[in-house]
């Protein structure tokens, strides 16, 4: 991996579906391409984390997120007293939103955040694109505020991590504040460097956090929430024969005869080609007259504890 502070190498880096660290005003990022499905799924790979977590895209500023998610007065007034900067809106998708469904973890909600460091926005305006950037350590350990400490996790083990930006340390050192805007109300969902009374001086904010902290840091657990995105007929795991009107979501050398419709995940069994197309192949196989989706056996190692830990959800949130 190379360290640097070169903006067109990094855009270029992610142009290419490939991982560049990226240096925000909270903490460091690990940046991927989010329109690009291949990308997201190399990204939750290189953390390391046993399941999808939604990720925050990064955009520009309050124009370029209405092209991806709904705005309503609430969110807009959020964005005109926070952005750029430290706070997060998880926000409704808007029809042929450009971001990954993955980078979504298949929820029907975005969240979406313009930060404030120079450098990152350079990489905005000159990527044009969105970026999704998690913290860029490895799953467990505690998020980066410089170079280094993305370099002390991720070494040179990590090929996809092409290109670490040096943007020096970083101001906040804390994650963002992550608030959802719904039909509820606004809600915090994460405390972070834009404080609950900041908030409150814009908009009435609903007690309570929606779901159980789900780490140290008070996480939310979106994966739990009932919002998640679950297909509407029964998912059926390591299926090997066809039931009538079954459907197969297929995952390598595997024999789809006998089942109504295929939906190929991976052929060459490559676990990020299928995490890249799960939630594409879960929306595009959930219809009538189609009677349930069967699913071919997935190895759980790498990104696959990931995908079957979504799977199993999927085949569970049936009741
Ligand atoms: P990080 O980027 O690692 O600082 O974490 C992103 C945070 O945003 C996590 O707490 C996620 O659970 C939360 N998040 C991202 N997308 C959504 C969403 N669509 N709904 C609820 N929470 C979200
Ligand atoms: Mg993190």
């Amino acid at each position: 991996m190379r360290v640097g502070l070169d903006l067109d190498f990094a855009a270029a880096v992610l142009g290419r579906g490939r991982l560049v660290a990226l240096p925000t005003e909270t903490v460091y990022g690990l940046g991927a391409d989010a329109t690009n499905d291949e990308a997201v799924a190399r990204l939750y790979a290189a953390k390391g984390r046993p399941t999808f977590n939604p990720l925050i895209a990064h955009v520009k500023d309050v124009e370029a997120a209405g092209a991806l998610v709904e705005v309503d007065a609430r969110a807009q007034a959020l964005m005109e007293r926070f952005w750029p900067g430290p706070l997060t809106l998880v926000l409704p998708r808007r029809a042929g939103c450009e971001v990954s469904l993955l980078a979504s973890a298949g929820l029907s909600t975005l969240a979406i955040r313009a930060p404030a460091h120079p450098f990152m926005q350079g990489v905005l305006k000159t990527f044009g694109r969105p970026i999704v950037a998690p913290s860029a350590n490895l799953s467990g350990r505690v998020s980066p505020t410089c170079a280094e400490h993305v370099r002390q996790d991720f070494g040179d083990a990590c090929a996809d991590l092409e290109y670490v930006v040096d943007g020096g340390d970083c101001a906040l050192g804390i994650e963002s504040t992550v608030v959802s805007i719904d039909d509820d109300g606004v809600r915090l969902l994460r405390p972070g460097a834009v404080t609950r009374a900041a908030l409150q001086t814009v908009v009435k904010l609903v007690d309570g956090f929606v779901n159980g902290p789900d780490d140290a840091l008070g996480h939310a657990s979106p994966g739990l929430s009932r919002s998640h995105y679950a297909p509407s007929l029964p998912v059926r795991l390591n299926a090997r024969e066809a039931r009538p009107f079954e459907a197969l979501l297929a995952f390598g050398d595997v024999d789809p005869t006998g089942f109504a419709e295929v939906f190929w995940l991976s052929r060459e069994g490559s676990l990020v080609e299928a995490a890249a197309r799960l939630f594409q192949g879960l929306r595009r196989l959930d219809h009538a007259p189609l009677l349930g989706i069967a699913v071919s056996t997935i190895p759980e190692e790498g990104l696959g504890e990931a995908i079957v830990d979504r799977l199993r959800r999927a085949a569970a949130d049936r009741d």
